[in-house]
């Protein structure tokens, strides 16, 4: 049966209004930094945007073939190479990594693909310990909460609800400085980092031609994560490769500008594997578990060009639909137009669960001009609505009465004219006898409704086509 009312509307009415100013501010001045940059520094945005997107496709057209070099070159640098189907089985690799090194604690850089397979409560679950050491994400793990931005964690949070939260937990005293709460994160971090045994990493890519694992970071926590620990499992969605070294220049510089507005990250990490005899710090063992959880299915589909997606969060800084309801009302680990594609295709529940998601847009094409590697989303939203509606998902039907008495008389002739009669024919009724609705009434007083004018654009192709045959009988 039809709903009434959406998950998402839902989620909204629910929604604190500082919740609401926080996503909505961050994001807008992400949005401006990352335009101004582009601006400033590119002759042809669009021309670098439109390149790195026919890179990402191209990879994606022979993903089988790069995905076995990336193997043989990851090989050839002492890297051990794991593949997961799903996410159980990506957890079940990495748990089996640690128990083989008898390792019991994990610090954690920021990962969407640990989130999306929920790696930290699997080791909990099972007895280990894993501390997330990015900020936000490391908030988001002492409050019990999840991600609502894949760059920014905590864009729905502000600073006193982090200074509650660390008061709480023991980490110092209420204070709303950022300086301050910063360095009790790091005090506290610092110490999990020496004691860990294994540290896990995404990848922002892997280059196929060389085995690089590249990674990049604001708080240089991925580097830490391996500086002391004697492991690193890096895990990886399989469509997180690109071909060459030579196409590192490309991604790297559109990757910081779309996320953050910077030039670079901070940190940019490239890494050959496990340290060489001759260096000091670093791990012994690398591994790097490559994820399918779905990503096949979605390469075979008709909305492939989403697994060109490098993760910067520009679409969701922009879109206007994610700025008023953020990131948890999706309901997945991908929020915003990206998640609104890629969440309903990826969903373990399968798809009909989060079929309303690629109804959450007014199809501005917000994303698609602001995404570095151009993927099409408006047209990937209207494909995957088409979907719902031929599997009949009953979260993608027609979810409000008024919609489904517009969309009865929009496909009935005989209807569609009837009302344009009843319109025309109101034009000629006294205001006193129009029926109002009560609570409009006061509103009447006052005001006219315009003539109904339905049914100019019939009248003029009925003409216009007569007077066509006149021409052209001539
Ligand atoms: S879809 Fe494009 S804009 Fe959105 S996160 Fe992915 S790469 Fe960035």
């Amino acid at each position: 049966m039809a709903k009434l009312v959406q998950d998402i509307d839902r989620f909204v009415a629910g929604m604190k209004p500082e919740t609401r100013a926080s996503v909505h501010g961050s994001s807008k001045i992400k949005a401006e930094k990352r335009m101004d940059i582009l601006a400033a520094e590119f002759d042809d945005a669009d021309a670098v945007r439109k390149m790195a997107g026919q890179v990402k496709q191209h990879t994606l057209e022979h993903l089988a073939d790069y995905l076995e070099q990336a193997e043989a070159s990851l090989k050839r640098n002492g890297v051990h190479v794991h593949w997961a189907a799903d996410g159980e089985e990506a957890n079940r690799i990495v748990h089996d990594i640690m128990v083989q090194r008898g390792a019991r604690k994990m610090v954690k850089s920021k990962s969407m693909v640990s989130e999306e397979t929920e790696l930290v409560p699997y080791l909990e679950e099972r007895g280990m310990e894993a501390v997330e050491t990015d900020l936000g994400e490391f908030i988001v793990q002492i409050d019990g909460d999840h991600p609502s931005h894949i760059v920014t964690p905590i864009v729905h949070k502000n600073r006193k609800e982090i200074a509650a939260s660390f008061e709480r937990e023991g980490l110092g005293p209420y204070t709303e400085s950022p300086e301050e709460l910063t360095a009790m994160a790091r005090q506290h971090l610092r110490a999990k980092y020496l004691e860990a045994d294994v540290g896990l990493t995404g990848a922002n890519f892997v280059v196929a031609e060389s085995g690089r694992i590249v990674l990049v970071t604001n708080e240089g926590n991925a580097r830490f994560s391996m500086a002391a620990t004697k492991t690193h499992i890096a895990m990886v969605g399989i469509e997180k490769l690109i071909p060459r070294d030579s196409d590192l220049p490309l991604f790297l510089s559109l990757l910081a500008r779309s996320a953050t507005g910077q030039r670079l990250t901070v940190y940019t990490q490239f890494i050959g594997g496990p340290k060489a005899e001759s260096q000091q710090e670093g791990p012994e063992e690398t591994h790097v578990v490559f994820l399918d959880n779905g990503r096949s299915k979605v390469l075979e589909s008709n909305c492939r060009e989403i697994l060109r997606c490098i993760r910067c969060g520009a679409c969701m800084n922009i879109c206007p639909v994610y700025r008023q309801v953020s990131g948890h009302a999706y309901r997945h680990v991908y929020p915003g137009p990206v998640g609104a594609v890629l969440s309903p295709l990826l969903n373990r529940g399968g798809f009909s669960e989060l079929a309303d998601l690629p109804k959450a847009s007014s199809l501005c094409g917000a994303c698609q001009e602001v995404c570095p590697v151009d993927i099409p989303i408006p047209d990937l939203l209207v494909r995957l609505r088409n979907k719902g509606k031929e599997e009949h998902s009953p979260r993608t039907s027609i979810d409000t009465p008024g919609f489904g008495a517009w969309a009865m008389a929009a496909s009935s002739p005989l209807v569609w004219k009837a009302g344009l009669t009843a319109g025309h024919a109101m034009n000629l009724t006294p205001k006193s006898l129009l029926n109002i609705h009560p609570s409009a009434k006061a509103w009447q007083k006052n005001h006219d409704l315009p003539p109904f004018e339905g049914g100019e654009f019939r009248s003029w192709l009925k003409h216009d086509a007569k007077s066509q045959g006149k021409e052209n009988s001539k």
